[in-house]
């Protein structure tokens, strides 16, 4: 008994939700987009090891089951369109998605700020539709501030296989915005925020010339340090909002940045092959091939 208790309490620790927020490019950055840190150092490090493997793993599919779990159905979701759209994209991290044809409804009037931060509620949606063996994507009312989350591991990645966690959660109005899902499934798969812990401008431990890439940032070294800073309309990187210069060029595509979503279009080559390794590792035990 002393022993279950422990382990569920350190599992507990173990879990973060990980959320995220558009950011509109003309507002200061000083806003918390998600509810916890994603990766501690050990975390980071069992990144890192997953990068340097050298192994070559099979392709990957998963099956996908989608609940709209608001208060109207919203006919413009196709299940077909998310399926061409995921396989499209993460074709190049050999990671395949099969999305059930039918969507299950349930009505629902609590928003995702709501479910986010209330876990009765949460565990009341989950506990009704939660699929075994499916990435499920929980379609919800839209808040005041989240686009979507879905919880991690921020370390110990092997203690996936016996645990539920295997949602996203997205907010209706961003359900077809072309980048939100990914961006979660990125987390789904392992994948960091290109500036690291904190979204707050010029927070990221991440040196301009990439020297300590490895252990800082996103850990992923071909996604160039990211101070979160300005863009414009074009998406062109400014430098800093207080007007000063900033030595590289952060990756304004990168779905896994806070810029905004009709910059948002790519993940890099070291992403795909981390988003790869990672759930040939940690989320085999969700996958149908
Ligand atoms: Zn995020």
């Amino acid at each position: 008994m002393k022993n279950s208790f422990l382990l569920s309490f350190t599992f507990i620790l173990l879990i973060g939700f990980h959320s995220c927020k558009n950011k509109k490019s003309e507002e200061p950055e000083m806003h918390r987009f998600c509810g916890t840190d994603f990766c501690t150092a050990k975390g980071g490090s069992e990144l890192t090891t997953l990068l340097e493997d050298t192994s070559i793993y099979p392709p990957v599919k998963f099956a996908v089951q989608l609940i709209n779990a608001t208060s109207t159905k919203n006919n413009a979701i196709n299940p077909k369109d998310i399926e061409s759209e995921l396989n499209y994209i993460f074709k190049k991290a050999n990671i395949s998605f099969s999305v059930h044809p039918h969507i299950h409804f349930l009505q629902s009037n609590h928003n995702i700020d709501t479910i986010f931060n209330n876990k009765n509620i949460r565990d009341t949606i989950l506990r009704q539709y939660n699929v075994k063996n499916n990435i499920n994507i929980y379609i919800v009312a839209k808040g005041k501030s989240l686009n979507g989350y879905t919880n991690v591991l921020t370390e110990n990645f092997s203690i996936y296989k016996n645990t539920s966690l295997n949602y996203l959660i997205i907010n209706e109005k961003t359900i077809l915005n072309g980048h939100t899902i990914q961006h979660e499934l990125g987390h789904f798969f392992g994948l960091q925020h290109t500036f690291g812990k904190s979204p707050v401008e010029l927070s990221t431990d991440e040196l301009p010339d990439g020297t300590n890439c490895k252990e800082s940032g996103d850990y992923v070294c071909d996604t160039p340090a990211d101070p979160n800073g300005k863009i414009d309309q074009n998406c062109k990187f400014l430098g800093l909002h207080d007007g000063s210069e900033y030595p590289v060029n952060p990756d304004i595509h990168n779905f896994m940045s806070y810029y905004p979503s009709h910059c948002k279009m790519k993940f890099s080559s070291l992403q795909y092959k981390l988003m790869h390794n990672f759930a040939n590792k940690y989320r085999k035990y969700l996958a149908t091939l």
